[in-house]
Order: structure tokens, then C-alpha cells, then sequence
């Protein structure tokens, strides 16, 4: 299955598209990415079996949109995220702005 950006709308197999993901925010439970042919930011949520599309709200992330991905699965660690489809498996790390912006 391929994965959409959402302001190019190309679309791209799931070891390019997670490896775009590029900085897990545990707090608000998002990933950034960067789209790698228009250079897009957007944040979504990787979810069990979906990725989910949104916007920060009152410190939350607010998932308006959801796309099916069958087999997605996901392990929230304490500064990364994996993720794992298919056999295959990324790592999103978190980077410390993160750590101090929380206390
Ligand atoms: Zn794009």
C-alpha cells in the first residue's frame, strides 16, 4: 500500500514515508515528517492499524483524519517510537527540546 502526502499528494511505499518521520513528541503522542519530495511538515499519529492526521489543540493533538493502514503497529518507548509493518520496523527519536519544554 502507498502512503499519501497531503499537500502533494505523492505517494510513497512505507519504508520511504517512515523513514521521513523524523521527531517523536511522547506528550502529545505525534511523530513530524517531512515530505521528501515537496518538503511539507506535517504531524500525524501513528495509531494500531491507522495513521492519524490532525492538529495541536490546548496542548493535545486533535486527530481529524484517519487512514487505514492494515498491520500497522506501534511501541511507544521512553525517547523513541517504533513502528513496525510488514516484517519491517523504524525508529522515530525524540529530540530533548521535548524533555525541556515538559518540566
Ligand atoms: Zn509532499
Amino acid at each position: 500500500m502507498l502512503l499519501p502526502c497531503l499537500a502533494c499528494e505523492s505517494r510513497f511505499r512505507p519504508d520511504e514515508y517512515f523513514r521521513a518521520c523524523h521527531d517523536y513528541h511522547r506528550g502529545m503522542d505525534l511523530v513530524a515528517w517531512t515530505c521528501p519530495r515537496c518538503g511539507n511538515r506535517d504531524e500525524l499519529r501513528v495509531l494500531p492499524g491507522e495513521l492519524g492526521f490532525g492538529y495541536p489543540r490546548q496542548g493535545r493533538f486533535a486527530v481529524s483524519d484517519r487512514l487505514r493502514v492494515p498491520g500497522l503497529r506501534r511501541h511507544r518507548q521512553d525517547l523513541r517510537l517504533d513502528i513496525s509493518l510488514d516484517e519491517k520496523s523504524w525508529h522515530v527519536p525524540t529530540r530533548m527540546r521535548h524533555l525541556a519544554a515538559a518540566r
